[in-house]
């Protein structure tokens, strides 16, 4: 069987942009038998997530993330459906995911290596496994949850950056619905704004690209900021954190600002901010998701029963083919997307 792939072609180098250029598609044909143990997937959804920016240095400076190799198939999350079947757990036209799908139109993988999915925990739509019932999802409720400490009626302002992406979006929400007062949201567009306060609640919506963000902030958050969402690390968390209350808690899910720069995770904080975290009694914990797997599938059946009641609005922006992968991830690392970054292979 012929099928398309796309391999790394360059890397960008530490301290540089992405570029499509850094992707190549390839034809490559997949032995017509299938080993025992295996399973033939066609590829229905890809993700592209800002992780993949380490991966594509040769050191990804992390412990859990192995570099892409030069010419080699990416990977990935991916979802998608089971085409033919020697693995005894999966039979032809089972929904299966996996964090290391392959970024090809169809592929051999081990059965033990795919997760099977009942369909129903999504209405159906499969692209929400790799988004708001997913990777992202679990991200904005268990980051909320586990390093957030909102408690109903105690009168808490969230303040979420990188607010109009896959986690943002969805913290937001999940914040309101844990009992803060007033969440607000920054992020890079005024359409970005207009959509996370008249579409998703958010009280308020910050343009950091247009606006002075510490103005906006004081206006929109008369009270002080208790807790924050920090997507994006740089100025904007600098901004935020210097306006939050005492005792308040900062959630450290990622600093997409410094991806492009040959910096540690986590870059190093000016030395005002980090006074500042000192003297208010702010904590900064670092949250991995991948540190809450034992948590994943209650967190997934609420993500899903959330989704489902209409309790959690769900943002994507897909862009179509195989031959996008490149393009889709350029694209989200420079906020072309509005929610999750989804591309769809085949139907
Ligand atoms: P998003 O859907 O939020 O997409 C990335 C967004 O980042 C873009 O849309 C863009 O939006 C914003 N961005 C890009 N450059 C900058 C910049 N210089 N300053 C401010 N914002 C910028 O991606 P995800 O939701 O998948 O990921 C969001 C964050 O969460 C990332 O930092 C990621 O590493 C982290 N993450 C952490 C996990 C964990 O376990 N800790 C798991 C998953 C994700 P805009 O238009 O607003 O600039």
């Amino acid at each position: 069987m012929q099928v398309k792939r796309v391999v790394l072609n360059s890397r960008p180098g530490k301290n540089a942009e992405p570029s499509p250029g850094n992707f190549r598609l390839e034809e490559t044909t997949l032995a017509p038998d299938l080993p025992d143990g295996e399973v033939l997937v066609r590829t229905v959804y890809l993700s592209v997530d800002p992780y993949m920016r380490c991966r594509l240095n040769a050191d990804t400076g992390s412990d859990y993330l192995g570099p892409w190799q030069l010419s080699e198939c990416l990977d990935g999350g991916g979802v998608g459906v089971v085409e033919s079947s020697r693995c005894s757990t999966h039979t032809q036209g089972d929904v299966v995911t996996s964090f290391n799908w392959p970024w090809q139109t169809h592929a051999v993988m081990r059965g033990d290596a795919l997760q099977k999915v009942d369909p129903r925990l999504v209405d159906g739509h499969l692209s929400y496994l790799l988004g708001a019932v997913g990777m992202p999802g679990l991200t904005a409720l268990l980051g909320v949850r586990e390093k957030g400490h909102v408690i109903k009626g105690a009168n808490q302002t969230m303040v979420v950056s990188g607010a109009a992406g896959a986690c943002g979006s969805l913290a937001g929400q999940i914040g309101r619905l844990d009992g803060c007062v007033r969440v607000v949201g920054i992020c890079g567009s005024d359409e970005k704004c207009r959509v996370l306060v008249e579409d998703v609640g958010f009280s308020a919506a910050i343009n950091y690209r247009r606006e002075d963000v510490s103005a906006q902030l004081q206006d929109s958050c008369p009270e002080g900021i208790d807790v924050y969402f920090d997507n994006v690390g740089g100025a904007v968390s600098d901004a935020v954190i210097a306006q939050m209350n005492k005792d308040g808690h900062v959630i450290l899910c990622g600093q997409i600002s410094q991806y492009n720069k040959d910096v540690p995770y986590p870059p190093p904080l000016s030395d005002e901010t980090q006074k500042i975290l000192q003297s208010q009694n702010i904590t900064r914990e670092r949250f991995l998701v991948l540190n809450y797997m034992n948590k994943t599938e209650a967190s997934l059946l609420e993500l899903s029963q959330l989704v489902k009641s209409s309790q959690i609005k769900v943002l994507e922006t897909v862009l179509n083919g195989i031959e996008n992968m490149g393009n889709a991830f350029c694209s989200m690392m420079k906020g072309g997307n509005i929610g999750k970054q989804i591309v769809k292979i085949s139907e």
